[in-house]
């Protein structure tokens, strides 16, 4: 056993699995109450720089304002750590030129918000900040993969572990471990081989395909140049095929197009703007013939709808899971870090609430962080249960019915500022689905949109000039 096999005393030392976003929110909630001990695979870089363990990154990451609050309310000033790196704040849905299923929306005054930057910059400002805050309180074991959970199916006493580099095999004890080991999370394995029954796992796979390339965004843009979006149809004739620009630190656009079985981008460079022309509006195709390619293009498969019931399962004792390895969503709809974020001010909240290692703790977390997982769920789930292939029955009487309404709101918000700003409530999960039951938006989902519908993208006299975009 390492050094690190025993905490320093009893009831002292969290052990976390994985050392990507969720980890670093979580530990920075629990050095408040404890050690924390952080297991990762790959060597986390000094600099904002891609990683083998965070292939995504290659993607659009958007990060709502619901989570963008979570994280400030964690961190505060991190908003203006990630400005100064180079990020920016984007005003909703001022800054966005985004075609619906149901037509263009307007740019209504800002009612929320969305930092666009690299994932690469965004994971460093946050690990730096929470390292630097934490001192002595968090440490980081790089190199080195979990490969077990110790314990029994009543209660987990920690973890077993191998280096990358040497092979060398070791058990670390803890009180509490934490898996944020992501999409490919082998929880699920490790609790059968401590005898814990399987706990309900669903998945909605519309075969979704992202493609992703970045570019040197042409000279002399607007600083406020809005996010370009696409959206795909999911109740339309054919695949659903989408595409969104998003600017990034260094004057750059990061071009994601995405598409469902019979219609999925390749990594051809060739066909990359061919595909962008060829989306439900030219708009991204004609924008990026004017900029320059700077990478090649990233493919990534990785995008189903996955969630284990982790909260409705007898798990063992001092076991608690979060972000993607408790569900991961269709990107599209750029949830997952919102959803961590807000999960980790939940353990905060728990905590606090319960007393740390109070008995049932992470039972109670796990439950209490199940809130914003189901809207998120609901959300991606109840769209992508619409493309063939994606469930095994197909939507449900109810799903028809939700997504009826879900149309009707949208259609409504083309030309309506107050149901477009309810709809940008959920979307950017700061408030949950119930929101669109209110009676006022109710009513003005009955009325349908007051302004006529938009002909061409929303973008203003200064955006086209800039861009000779007629
Ligand atoms: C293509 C794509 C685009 C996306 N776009 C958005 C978006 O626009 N907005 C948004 O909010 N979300 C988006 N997401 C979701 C977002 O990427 C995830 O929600 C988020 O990265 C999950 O964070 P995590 O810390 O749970 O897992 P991860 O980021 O996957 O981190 C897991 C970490 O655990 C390490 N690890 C894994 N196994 C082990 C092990 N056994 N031992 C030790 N270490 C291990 C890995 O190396 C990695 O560092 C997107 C996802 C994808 C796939």
């Amino acid at each position: 056993m390492s050094d690190l096999a025993s905490p320093a005393a009893p009831g002292h030392r969290a052990v976390i699995i994985g050392g990507g976003l969720a980890a670093m929110l979580t530990a920075h909630v629990l050095s408040k109450v404890t050690d924390v001990l952080v297991i990762e695979r790959d060597t986390l870089p000094t600099v904002p720089k891609a990683r083998t363990g965070l292939p995504q990154a290659r993607h659009t990451h958007v990060l709502w304002s619901g989570g963008a609050d979570a994280i400030e309310a964690l961190l505060p000033g991190t908003a203006k750590e990630l400005d100064s790196a180079g990020a920016r704040r984007i005003p909703l849905t001022t800054g966005m030129v985004a075609l619906s299923p149901q037509g263009w929306y307007r740019r209504w005054p800002e009612s929320h918000y969305a930092i666009t930057c690299s994932r690469d910059l965004l994971d460093w400002v946050i690990r730096q900040r929470v390292l630097r805050e934490a001192g002595t309180r968090i440490t980081v074991m790089e190199r080195t993969s979990v490969v077990g959970l110790t314990g029994s199916s009543s209660t987990v006493t920690g973890v077993a572990t191998r280096r990358e580099d040497t092979g060398e095999e070791d058990t670390l004890l803890a009180d509490l471990v934490i898996d944020a080991s992501g999409r490919a999370s082998r929880t699920p394995q490790w609790l059968a081989a401590l005898g814990v029954q399987a706990s309900a796992v669903r998945e909605v796979d519309s075969g979704l395909v992202y493609a992703s390339r970045i570019y040197q965004a042409p000279d002399g843009l607007p600083e406020d140049w809005p996010i370009i979006n696409v959206q795909a149809n999911p109740r339309g004739n054919g695949p659903g095929q989408g595409g969104v620009i998003t600017p990034l630190e260094g004057g750059r656009w990061l071009v994601t197009l995405h598409g469902t079985h019979g219609g999925q981008p390749t990594k051809e460079a060739d066909e990359f703007q061919h595909f962008a022309r060829k989306l439900r509006h030219p708009i991204i195709g004609e924008l990026i013939s004017k900029a320059t390619p700077v990478s090649p293009v990233s493919v990534t498969h990785m995008t189903a709808n996955r969630r284990h019931f982790y909260e409705k399962a007898a798990l063992p004792d001092n076991l608690l899971t979060i972000g993607d390895s408790v569900a991961s969503y269709n990107p599209t709809y750029g949830h997952g870090m919102s959803v961590i974020a807000q999960g980790a001010v939940i353990l905060r909240n728990t905590i606090q609430r319960h007393g740390w290692n109070s008995p049932g703790l992470a039972r109670h977390a796990q439950k209490a962080i199940a809130k914003p997982v189901n809207t998120a769920w609901t959300f991606a789930t109840g769209t992508d249960v619409f493309y063939p292939g994606a469930t095994g029955t197909g939507p449900t009487a109810s799903e028809r019915l939700a997504a009826a309404f879900v149309d009707r709101l949208s259609y409504t918000a083309t030309g309506s500022g107050p149901t477009a700003r309810a709809l940008t409530d959920v979307m950017t999960l700061r408030k949950g689905p119930e929101r669109l039951a209110w009676p006022d938006v109710l009513i003005r989902a009955l009325v349908g949109p007051v302004k006529p519908p938009l002909d061409q993208p929303p973008l203003t006299a200064k955006e086209r000039a800039a861009v000779d975009y007629n």
